[in-house]
């Protein structure tokens, strides 16, 4: 019997889609590359995703794992061998438990992420993790890439929201990592190991995640600032006056919102400030266990002191949630609009928050002093000193013009970042796209090591690989 048949015959041939069934899952989101595979299955449960594995190793098929195929350096996609079979967590989407007195659910790999925290409000609970894609990413995916987002300033990303991992092996068995335990010294974290490993070691097949309190009230503004240094000044002040209750701290180029009103002519700039021009903006979520006013009045306070700082040119604090969403909305629409405007240089880099405003004053007149007609268009958590450093190039270049500025662009920003003490993927992960810039500039001790726990796990090198290690 063929690697094909047997899938059938384990999972029913409508969940083990070839051809043009297959076709919508084998590219990645920003259109890097198309692969080919054995087959895209769709498996319902644990055990069937065990029993996959260990056809797969039977055949020495690799495994690709695939969410919402939302990530951004072509992870979850196959390269054009043909050897893979993809395995698409969607109809693993149950959530198993919600736990409200131990501020934990239990949920299945394939939910979707807006699902994950519709649940826990439901349940009059917060689940925090929230990025541009919670509408298509799986929880499965956010951890296996250790997602970060926008509440990573107050919560932490993935890693620090998962308390127990339930994992499919590279040899089939199932490790029952369940727990909803916050403390929990018995041996090595396994569970740390897998969060952030792309698929490389074993497929998530369900997560034990941490639940807060809901807020009472969120206030969320929206300023404008002279400059990028004037961004982290802000940052250090509001930090210093409400500390954890500050959830969320974006900075947006003028460019990046100007693309975005362009592109979605429907949305709206909070702010129209004429003279001083602002270069960047900011977006600030407050978030508050207590009802009222009083947290609102306490932020317009050191708004307006900020701008007698001259910190700030003009400032906008929502007058409803709905207005709030707006704000959120044009933020979270820079991804988007970028990908229509077309050929784009990205880099998702952090650097500690102190040497951020260097960073760009630096490095912005690098690249602009040496490559003419790039546009800036940069973004990010401010908060978590990470900068989506992207770039647009002139349209009218030919695709292997692109390539080859493509690739001088990132060695001069990764170059600079390393020198600075920071890292070139902060949140995306490597994927397909970062395996040189991985072996180019992480320790040799650090990447050794990474090689051999993944010849212990994974001695057939079967799952996902190209990815991360290559
Ligand atoms: P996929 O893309 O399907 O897979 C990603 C990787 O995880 C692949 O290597 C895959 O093999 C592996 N994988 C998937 N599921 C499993 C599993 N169950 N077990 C083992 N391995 C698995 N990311 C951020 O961190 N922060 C952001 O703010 C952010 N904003 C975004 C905004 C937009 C508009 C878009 C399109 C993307 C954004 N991303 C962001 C990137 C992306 O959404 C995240 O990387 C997300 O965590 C990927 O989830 P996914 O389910 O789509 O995973």
């Amino acid at each position: 019997m063929t690697l094909l048949q047997s899938l059938i015959e384990c999972l029913g041939p409508s969940n083990v889609l070839t051809d043009a069934d297959a076709q919508p899952y084998l590219t990645d989101w920003r259109r890097y590359s198309t692969g080919c595979a054995v087959a895209v299955v769709r498996p319902a449960s644990t055990d069937e995703v065990a029993a996959v594995v260990k056809l797969c190793a039977k055949y020495r098929a690799p495994i690709v794992p695939q969410g919402g195929n939302t990530g951004q350096v072509a992870g979850a996609t196959p390269d054009r061998s043909g050897t893979a079979v993809v395995v698409n967590m969607q109809r693993m989407n149950r959530i198993r438990d919600i736990d409200v007195d131990n501020e934990t659910m239990t949920v299945e790999a394939g939910c979707i992420l807006a699902a994950v925290q519709q649940a826990a409000r439901e349940a009059g609970k917060l689940f925090p993790l929230s990025l541009g894609a919670e509408g298509s990413c799986f929880i499965g995916g956010n951890l296996a890439t250790n997602a970060g987002g926008t509440q990573v300033l107050r919560y932490g990303n993935a890693r620090e929201l998962a308390l127990g991992l339930e994992v499919v092996t590279p040899q089939g068995e199932v490790w029952h990592g369940l727990r909803g335990l916050r403390k929990d010294n018995t041996g090595y974290d396994l569970r740390d190991l897998f969060i952030g490993s792309e698929g490389t070691l074993g497929i998530i097949t369900a997560a034990t995640l941490k639940l807060f309190p809901l807020p009472q009230t969120q206030h969320t503004a929206f300023i404008a600032l002279p400059d990028f240094e004037s961004a982290t000044l802000v940052l250090n002040r509001v930090k210093k006056a409400f500390g954890a209750a500050l959830t969320g701290f974006e900075v947006m180029s003028e460019q990046c919102l100007s693309l975005v009103v362009k592109t979605f002519p429907e949305q709206r700039m909070p702010i129209n400030c004429q003279r001083p021009a602002p270069e960047w903006f900011a977006l600030l979520e407050l978030s508050d266990s207590e009802g009222g006013e009083h947290r609102r009045d306490g932020f317009e306070l050191v708004l307006s002191d900020a701008m007698e700082a001259s910190e700030i040119i003009d400032a906008a604090v929502a007058a409803s949630e709905s207005q709030g969403a707006a704000f959120w909305h044009l933020r979270e629409s820079i991804t988007l609009a970028l990908a229509a405007e077309g050929k784009c240089i990205k880099h998702d880099i952090s650097l500690p928050t102190s040497r951020l405003a260097d960073f760009v004053r630096d490095v912005d007149a690098m690249l602009l002093a040496r490559y003419t007609g790039l546009r800036m268009m940069v973004f990010g958590h401010l908060g978590d000193g990470n900068l989506h450093y992207n770039m647009l190039a002139p349209a009218t270049l030919s695709k292997a013009r692109f390539e080859q500025l493509e690739a001088q662009a990132q060695a001069l920003v990764h170059d600079q970042v390393v020198a600075r003490g920071g890292s070139i993927s902060a949140e995306q992960g490597i994927g397909q796209r970062r395996v040189e810039d991985l072996r180019r500039y992480k320790d040799p001790v650090e990447l050794a090591l990474m090689v051999r726990i993944k010849q212990a796990l994974d001695p057939l090198g079967i799952m996902n690989p190209g990815k991360l290690l290559a």
